[in-house]
């Protein structure tokens, strides 16, 4: 069997499964190792699997994985934590080392193939620490332009969609409108709750579940070392390593330390509700003591491309649309997931074997600097 199909899945049932059975190869060196499993929003069926332990004889570090962030994303995270285990667990110390796997953040988005919940929300824009933090002023181009992002009809003929949304987004005819999704995507927009990039009105359950694990870690360990996975952002079939302003080091010097090509870091005043800079939040307020290391890993798809930027949003547009409103032909509603699917998760053998090589790469470069695997 190839290991493309040994490690990617195409259901979320099967993708669970497999995590949960990866339960056995951890009790091989963890043997107090549990799986717990909570269940998450109106269908009893859509869980957060986790499985955790706490080090033999001493917790002086902890390994923390998560995916599914974004529903569908979460493919190839899993993917990744398959690989971890079938690949590195041995070179764990785990006498000293705890771990906490995570699969499927947002389960009903990984099992319906969407990036957000079923609350429409996006997830990582969702942990927000003080809720005063978000401007009021924080979408107003967006609502300028609301009608392009949210169009509030059926898609009729796609190709023609398509060409608009283009043509509009590329010209500068909606030059506020473009900087006003370009802010959303980034900022999140927290009115318009069937919109695209839309952070919610109140917590989302998947996100104070995960408040619990980020605080439980904090305070249990001196050091945290967190990896999440995420797909589509940065270089085509390459991975990309995204951290907080709140890690002080230089792109140039991070690059350099992890021996790792594309590093980028991004700012908290551009992105609100992020997962990530909750957790460097809670550690810095609360756990000052504690060492944290967390980033986001993102195996690239279209590109970064100016027309990449243009595709992607296109994408994230028509399949909002299709998903609140519908279609009125059936190859358009393929067309669209189908695009979605080449956006957030491709079935090309070349990008699959990408993800698996760069997730290598991504593992025992920040795995081996921040001395969870130890070399023999
Ligand atoms: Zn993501």
């Amino acid at each position: 069997m190839k290991a493309t199909e040994k490690y990617f899945t195409s259901t979320y049932e099967q993708s669970r499964e497999t995590f949960r059975n990866l339960i056995n190869s951890i009790k091989e060196k963890w043997p107090k190792a549990e799986l717990y499993t909570k269940s998450i929003g109106r269908e009893a069926d859509n869980t957060i699997d986790v499985i955790y332990s706490e080090g033999g004889s001493s917790n002086d570090q902890v390994l923390f994985f998560t995916t599914g962030e974004h529903g569908i994303e979460g493919y190839t995270g899993a993917t990744v934590t398959h690989l971890f285990v079938e690949e590195y667990l041995e070179k764990v110390n785990s006498e000293t080392t705890g771990i906490c796997l995570v699969h499927a953040i947002n389960p009903w988005g990984m099992r319906n193939f969407r990036r957000v919940t079923e609350n429409n929300v996006d997830l990582n824009r969702n942990y927000i620490f003080e809720p005063d933090s978000v401007p009021e002023d924080v979408n107003e181009n967006y609502a300028k332009e609301c009608q392009i992002f949210q169009p509030n009809e059926k898609v009729k003929d796609v190709t023609k969609e398509k060409t608009e949304l283009y043509e509009q987004l590329s010209k500068g005819m909606m030059r506020e409108g473009f900087s006003g999704i370009k802010k959303a995507k980034s900022m999140g927009q927290f009115e318009f709750e069937k919109g695209v990039y839309y952070g919610g009105s109140e917590e989302e359950e998947s996100a104070q579940y995960m408040k619990t694990w980020q605080r439980k870690l904090l305070a249990e360990y001196p050091r945290v070392i967190h990896m999440d996975g995420h797909t589509a952002l940065g270089p085509t079939n390459e991975v990309t390593m995204v951290v907080s302003e709140h890690d002080e080091r230089e792109e140039e010097e991070m690059k350099e330390q992890y021996s790792m090509e594309n590093i980028e870091k991004f700012t908290p005043k551009k992105v609100k509700g992020d997962s990530t800079n909750y957790f460097h939040k809670l550690n810095k307020e609360e756990y000052p003591d504690t060492y944290l290391f967390s980033a986001l890993f993102e195996f690239g798809t279209f590109g970064t491309s100016r027309k990449a930027e243009l595709r992607e949003f296109t994408t994230i547009i028509l399949e909002n649309q299709l998903y609140w409103e519908g279609a009125e032909k059936e190859e358009d509603r393929q067309w669209i997931l189908e695009e979605f699917q080449n956006m957030f998760y491709p079935d090309e053998e070349e990008w699959r074997e990408a993800v698996l090589k760069e997730a290598r790469l991504g593992i025992e470069s920040v795995l081996t600097q921040e001395g969870i695997l130890v070399t023999a």
